[in-house]
């Protein structure tokens, strides 16, 4: 008691039962009989714990103004992993989630070892992550615990206090929980290898097959890929909503809103959708369409970019033009071979049948075409011949988009003078043709290359048509297989090796 007194204000877990007491208590056998009783409020379901292996830390959180009592229950098989994360996480994920949402509603927030499972319960959760014997662990392992950990706690959330239907929609509980989760872990540390919310991870999904893969709306027990429909799918829409399409001010305080309207009621998918519609002021309709009710992925491809000038009718610069346009022409091959073998045409057999068009150059502007011109300056504005004047380039650039979810059209110009620049162009581009658009650009500057989405902040599921010019995509093959184990997949524990 003294100890849990102490660690309601520690700033790191305080032990309650130290590694000394569990490995004591293991050896004992109790004898007769002990009643506890549970006492909740505010809880859709339960669970607890016991084992006399437990290791127990805890240590306090104040959230808006309440001492939150974050602790865990680990045998010793759990560490090192363990007594070093696994209350550290259950204080960060709560302390983030109130930020997001609401402030955490129950006293305590607990975090019991399993081996490899992930179950959530009303304050307390039970969370996989196991070291090898030697007190190594993968990559995977680590992160995998941590991961877990945050998205067990963090269904306090949801559907705990904010009370979605799981059997009905799978993504209001699961999708917006690995949403948060996606932040809480970014917060953690930057470099976190987050499986799911970096909008290039959903690719390899929702480019798949088309009959593999079903809209984020479908009932629970009807969907395909349950991982990637309902959790991955979902928390990638709403960072992409929150980074793409509103801003991070809009999106948090709308997302905040839905989580204080609907704490402790049963909303319902229109609920989320009105919800973060009406505080932040958007119109979202064409969003929740694209990403909730149908399979079509994220693919625009920039399909070509044509230069303009004005045509300021100056028959020296237009004609200059019009003759190094035809110069740029390729010239036919027929053609290539008569030079050579046409040695003798009629018009140098007879002299006589040239005239005037056999040595006129067409692209050699004449006294009349200037004369026309300067008459036509004379008939103009001062400011309609300064606007003829401009020497600006003009860039009209299609796009299709060929995977049928509209999104916004972000683009990175680079100059050849290696200036850049960003535009960004609504998703609303696509309200009257959602196949076909395209935009002018103007500048100054000759434009060498054009990058569409150049910060893969769209799932983007075909890169290959976001270049101009295009690119080729490098990859490459394998002569031989390797013979024995070499992977650097998760299964591999670099820590045992380097122990080695
Ligand atoms: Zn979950």
């Amino acid at each position: 008691m003294e100890r849990l007194k102490q660690a309601r204000t520690a700033s790191k877990p305080v032990m309650i039962v130290n590694p000394k007491e569990a490995e004591k208590a293991e050896k004992g056998k109790p004898k007769g009989e002990k009643t506890w009783t549970f006492h909740a409020e505010n809880v859709r379901d339960f669970a607890f714990a016991s084992s006399r292996k437990f290791i127990w830390d805890a240590m306090g959180v104040d959230i808006a103004g309440k001492n939150i009592l974050c602790m865990s229950f680990y045998p010793k098989e759990g560490n090192p992993l363990w007594e070093q994360y696994s209350t550290e996480v259950v204080a960060h994920t709560i302390r983030t989630y109130s930020k997001f949402t609401i402030p955490y509603q129950y006293p305590v927030a607990i975090s019991v070892h399993t081996n490899r499972i992930g179950m959530e319960y009303p304050m307390i959760c039970f969370n996989g992550g196991r070291p090898e014997e030697d007190g190594t662990y993968s990559e995977g392992t680590k992160y995998g615990m941590l991961g877990v950990i945050i998205h067990e706690v963090g269904h306090n959330f949801f559907p705990m206090i904010i009370n979605s239907d799981e059997r009905q929609w799978t993504w209001m509980d699961e999708g917006l929980n690995t949403f948060v989760q996606y932040l809480t872990e970014v917060e953690w540390d930057p470099n976190y290898p987050s499986r799911r919310g970096n909008p290039t991870k959903i690719v390899d999904y929702m480019k798949g097959d088309p009959g593999n893969i079903s809209p984020i709306m479908t009932n629970s027990e009807s969907i395909f890929q349950f991982g990637n429909n309902a959790y991955g799918k979902p928390a990638t829409a709403l960072n992409i909503l929150r980074e793409t399409i509103l801003g991070r001010e809009l999106f948090d305080f709308a997302f905040k809103t839905y989580a204080e309207r609907w704490a402790y009621k049963h909303p319902t998918p229109a609920d989320f959708f009105r919800t973060m519609e009406d505080a932040s002021g958007v119109d979202l309709d064409w969003f929740w369409r694209g990403w909730f009710y149908t399979t079509d992925p994220v693919d625009i491809s920039i399909d070509e970019v044509v230069q303009y000038h004005i045509d300021s009718k100056d028959p020296d610069k237009e004609l200059a033009f019009d003759r190094a346009q035809n110069e740029a022409q390729p010239a036919f091959l027929g053609e290539q071979i008569n030079s050579k073998t046409i040695t003798s045409p009629v018009i140098k057999q007879k002299p006589e049948l040239q005239d005037f068009y056999n040595n006129w150059d067409r692209y050699e502007p004449t006294s009349y075409d200037r004369d026309q011109y300067k008459k036509m300056l004379d008939g103009l504005t001062d400011e309609e011949r300064e606007v003829l004047g401009y020497d600006w380039k003009y860039y009209q650039m299609k796009f299709t988009n060929k995977g049928g979810l509209p999104m916004p059209i972000i683009l990175e110009f680079i100059f050849e003078d290696g200036s850049k620049e960003r535009h960004y162009i609504p998703a609303e581009i696509w309200k009257m043709d959602d196949v076909q658009v395209s935009k002018v650009f103007y500048s100054k500057k000759e434009l060498k290359e054009v990058i569409l989405d150049p910060n893969t902040q769209t799932a983007d599921v075909d890169r290959s048509d976001n270049y101009w010019p295009a690119k080729t995509p490098q990859s490459r093959f394998e002569l031989y297989k390797y013979r024995g184990r070499y992977s650097r997949g998760d299964a591999l524990n670099p820590m045992q090796k380097a122990k080695e």
